[in-house]
């Protein structure tokens, strides 16, 4: 695509073409728009090629031009003047067309993320890149000897021995001592570029440039604690006398390394069924394109264009892609004929077709998601098949004893992992709000306080460390982790709402959306086509009814 040189002059040219009493604000915003997408469009769509080439090859050159390009964008989006136009726009209260005062909202965010001192963002920059190459150094060690994450991850799942688990656990923290303090500069430097900008804290800012309020998500997480709290505890018993048995010890000496995961997010794997081997014989890419386009949202396109097996050089993970807003989608991944890959495929493409269906009409600016976590949901909403014994069932011609079992055991897993999930994202979400509000607290405390109060995980004896800090999470993606949460919250109305609206059953038991095109078309209409034309709840509750709640997760996993 041509790069079209243009240098803004707004709001300069309609006061000389016209004068001001004349040009309305929303006559000025449209033309800013316009200026604004000519600069931003090519060199967006230039950088989603280059991180593309830079994923798929691997290249260090890929990987430079893909960062030149994104300083080239940052440098757009920290124009203090053309905030200060947005900003006046906004408050003026005078842009009334639903269109052109959605895009002025995404315009408004993008640039007062962008607003914070270039010097001090220089500092923040350089200090999450030097934590984060310490941490990629860093080996926690066992009696002296240095381990490996996979190292911990086998002692964690496998070892039978208690003082053993614990050095294993103990090991995984030890990072967190290595950059605290560094961590805790980044905090407060987060804190202080923020506070500029008229933020109490940096939690705060991140909330309210993701177009969400602290008192909203405060409100969705209190509801979630009270509705998880009795089926968690329920839940919490029941594995521990399963763990405490197979490990030869009571209940009340059961500590945070008898957990199988280092932090208690994942489900222990006592209740574990192997999919992987329903999974072997079959091709998982043809089942995800045999599914995709039973519920009229085909993906031949997307997977033609894919890249989707492993090779030297590679990015070893998985990513949905939009290129240019235009249809040029993509997935990466890695593919193997297992359950891991079933899921992991049948989630990027959630994610590619949130892109390949929003509405070609809408507006360049307009045509994303309506968050981050909208089209998180729709993956996780698709992903989730994976393990459906009845999708499972028909999809892999399962004998009704396969289907038996898997349908017992899967299920009695996923819903541990749901609940699970809940209350570890409590414990994420009440600490990054705290951690913000106060840096110089004992952060160590208020981390076991907050395990404790959720996850009901006695605190290690003894001195306690850092180990929270050793979460990466806190230093690459601050303040974003609750979104996986509404992600998880939101797939679970959009389910409940197409099974007893669209599909009309009396209950989701048989529910596995095969072949349902009333279902995709729903979610098309409703979700993907609209893209950002809506503020993320209004979308919500167009789809749903109602404002985004976790009554239906709840309902869903928690019986
Ligand atoms: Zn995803």
């Amino acid at each position: 695509m041509k790069r079209t040189p243009v240098v803004l002059i707004l709001p300069v040219i309609p006061v000389l073409l016209f004068g001001c009493s004349t040009v309305t604000k929303e006559q000025q915003l449209a033309k800013f728009i316009k200026l604004h997408v000519c600069k931003i469009e090519p060199l967006t769509t230039q950088a989603n090629y280059a991180y593309w080439d830079a994923s798929t090859t691997g290249k260090s050159g890929d990987y430079d031009r893909y960062k030149r390009l994104q300083l080239d964008i940052r440098q757009i989006y920290s124009n203090q003047r053309e905030f200060a136009f947005l900003k006046n726009l906004k408050e003026s209260d005078q842009v009334r067309d639903a269109r052109l005062s959605r895009q002025l909202d995404r315009l408004y965010y993008s640039y007062l993320q962008n607003q914070i001192d270039p010097a001090l963002m220089k500092r923040i920059v350089d200090l999450d890149a030097r934590i984060t190459e310490k941490y990629n150094r860093f080996r926690g060690t066992i009696e002296g000897k240095k381990v490996t994450n996979s190292d911990v991850y086998r002692i964690l799942t496998t070892e039978m021995d208690s003082h053993k688990r614990e050095l294993a656990w103990r090991a995984s923290k030890q990072v967190g001592d290595a950059i605290v303090t560094d961590l805790i500069e980044l905090v407060k430097l987060r804190n202080k570029a923020v506070r500029k900008l008229g933020f109490d804290n940096y939690h705060t800012f991140a909330i309210v440039t993701g177009e969400q309020s602290v008192a909203e998500l405060d409100r969705i997480f209190q509801e979630l604690y009270e509705l998880t709290n009795e089926p968690f505890a329920n839940y919490k018993r029941e594995l521990d006398g399963v763990l405490a048995d197979m490990y030869g010890i009571k209940t009340e000496d059961l500590r945070p390394w008898h957990y199988h995961d280092p932090f208690f997010q994942r489900t222990p794997l006592v209740f574990e069924l192997d999919l992987d081997t329903y999974y072997r014989n079959h091709d998982v890419k043809e089942l995800a394109q045999t599914f995709y386009a039973g519920v009229g949202l085909p993906v031949d396109d997307i997977l033609a264009r894919s890249d989707l097996y492993d090779r030297e050089g590679k990015n070893p993970h998985a990513f949905g892609f939009d290129a240019d807003r235009k249809g040029d989608v993509r997935i990466l991944a890695n593919l193997n004929n297992d359950e891991r890959w079933m899921e992991t495929i049948l989630h990027e493409l959630g994610h590619a077709i949130y892109s390949k269906y929003h509405d070609p009409n809408e507006p360049y600016l307009l045509r994303e998601p309506a968050h981050s976590f909208t089209t998180e949901a729709i993956a996780m909403f698709f992903g989730r098949l994976s393990r459906n014994a009845d999708w499972m069932h028909r999809m892999l011609n399962l004998p009704q004893d396969d289907y038996r079992k898997i349908q017992k055991v899967s299920w009695k897993y996923t819903q541990s992992q749901q609940v699970l999930f809940a209350r570890w994202a409590l414990v994420m979400y009440h600490f990054e709000k705290q951690l913000y509000a106060n840096p110089n607290q004992d952060l160590n405390s208020l981390w076991w306080d907050l395990i404790e109060k959720y996850q009901y995980v006695k605190r290690p004896p003894g001195p306690l460390d850092a180990g929270w800090a050793s979460k990466l999470h806190f230093t690459v993606a601050p303040c974003y982790y609750h979104n996986y949460m509404l992600g998880e919250l939101f797939a679970s109305q959009l389910h409940h709402y197409l099974v007893y609206n669209v599909l009309q059953r009396q209950s989701d038991e048989d529910v596995s959306y095969i072949g349902e095109k009333q279902a995709g078309d729903y979610i098309r209409r409703k979700v993907l086509a609209p893209g950002a034309l809506y503020y993320w709840n209004d979308m919500i509750t167009q789809a749903t009814g109602e404002p985004l709640t976790p009554k239906y997760f709840v309902q869903q996993f928690i019986r």
